[in-house]
């Protein structure tokens, strides 16, 4: 079920809880401003999320509250996730569903990598 981008963030949605160790997840890499793990479900070979540990529930919401150092550090993960994965030359997708048209389901801002094969067209056709 898609989440309502109006509402503020949970501070019990599931990724929150995968943060504070509430619930287990496969690490693919930490550092002070990011969390990358497995997806539970994944769509393709490699599946990978990366998430920025502060409460963030949206790409907007992200760029409009987090710090200078939150957003580099962030982006840099993603960056660092793809190459230390051998994802470099074969190529990856990064996508973030957010709100109700995004599909988003997490309230908390997620970067999906996806990989390990021809991703496929960009979006479904209409
Ligand atoms: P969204 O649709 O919000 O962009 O993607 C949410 C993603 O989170 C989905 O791909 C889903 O499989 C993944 N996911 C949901 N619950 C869990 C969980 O408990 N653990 C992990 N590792 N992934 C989850």
């Amino acid at each position: 079920m898609p989440i309502d981008p109006t509402l503020p963030y949970d501070e019990n949605n599931i990724f929150a809880k995968i943060l504070r160790g509430e619930i287990p997840s496969h690490k693919v890499y930490e550092d002070e401003w990011s969390y990358a793990f497995e997806d539970i479900n994944p769509q393709a070979p490699v599946h990978t999320l990366v998430i920025p540990k502060g409460p963030y529930v949206s790409w907007d919401d992200f760029s409009a509250k987090a710090s200078a150092e939150e957003i580099a550090g962030f982006v840099r993960a993603v960056g660092h996730v793809a190459r230390r994965m051998g994802l470099v030359e074969p190529g990856y997708r990064l996508l973030a569903n957010i709100g109700r048209h995004g599909g988003q389901e997490v309230p908390h801002l997620h970067v999906h990598i996806l990989a390990g094969q021809f991703i496929g067209p960009m979006v479904m056709a209409r």
